[in-house]
């Protein structure tokens, strides 16, 4: 039976999500910036937490989870780099390791880069993503462990899965990151299209998560580091695409 997801926001601009396998009954929360607005969305689901798959260490990734281990005695799956910052850990994780949450599997990958430690779960059945603070639509996250070549293949990772994958994100950035797409990429007519679509979704007070990473692709300007145009409209023609990454990051850093 096909996976389930439920998201929802927490604190100012995090997203919870959980993923439901309706054959087991197993859920797992992805990430737990906060217990109260988990505990909601499984009283909104039905659904009962059995798991906690942790993307990184961060407090806004992490804050819930004492609370929620004390009260559903959930497994706790978290990055191995990062299983010393992270709290009531049951099962640290690696490159290719599969997690199960009920038979649903998932697979995961080490994306480094925004945490040095930082891990992206795969559903690659589901065609489902779940990549924390690694890849925001049309943003990334920012490099705050690792380098700009760590994360920008990082990113090609998470590029590399089916066009028709939905990726989940630890944050609603997407309007923000759209204005800054556009001082990069002011002609690219899939940005365009998504500024659009996004402005619709925000007014009408909806989520503009999941994207496919298809439709990244064509619209992610930190995705498009390797693209002759993004490197010409960098002033970087010729120049390695890691190179026009952190440039495109670093401008992103700047960028009010
Ligand atoms: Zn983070
Ligand atoms: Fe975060």
């Amino acid at each position: 039976m096909a996976a389930q997801t439920y998201q929802f926001p927490c604190l100012s601009d995090n997203f919870g999500v959980l993923l439901h396998d309706p054959a087991t009954g197993a859920t797992a929360a992805i990430d737990a910036p906060e217990a109260a607005p988990v505990e909601a969305a499984l009283g909104t689901t039905g659904w009962r937490l059995t798991d906690i798959l942790v993307t990184h260490h961060h407090a806004d990734h992490t804050a819930g989870i004492p609370e929620l281990k004390k009260k559903y005695k959930c497994r706790v799956v978290a990055p191995r780099g990062e299983a010393s910052r992270i709290a009531d850990v049951d099962v640290q994780v690696g490159e290719g390791d599969i997690v199960k949450v009920g038979n649903l599997a998932g697979r995961v990958l080490e994306t480094p880069g925004h945490t040095s430690g930082h891990v992206s779960y795969v559903f690659d059945a589901d065609r489902l993503a779940f990549v924390g603070d690694t890849l925001f639509s049309i943003g990334c996250g920012r490099v705050i462990e690792g380098t700009p070549e760590q994360m920008w293949n990082s990113l090609l990772k998470l590029r590399a899965l089916p066009d028709d994958t939905q990726f989940h994100c630890g944050h609603e950035y997407t309007q923000a990151n759209i204005r800054f797409a556009l001082t990069i990429e002011p002609g690219n007519a899939a940005l365009l299209a998504r500024a659009k679509e996004v402005d619709a979704l925000r007014a009408a007070g909806k989520p503009t998560l999941p994207a496919t990473i298809g439709a990244e692709k064509a619209a992610n300007c930190f995705l498009r580091a390797d693209s002759p145009a993004v490197a010409a409209a960098v002033g970087m023609s010729g120049r390695r695409p890691a190179e026009v990454f952190a440039e495109i990051r670093e401008r992103k850093n700047n960028f009010r």
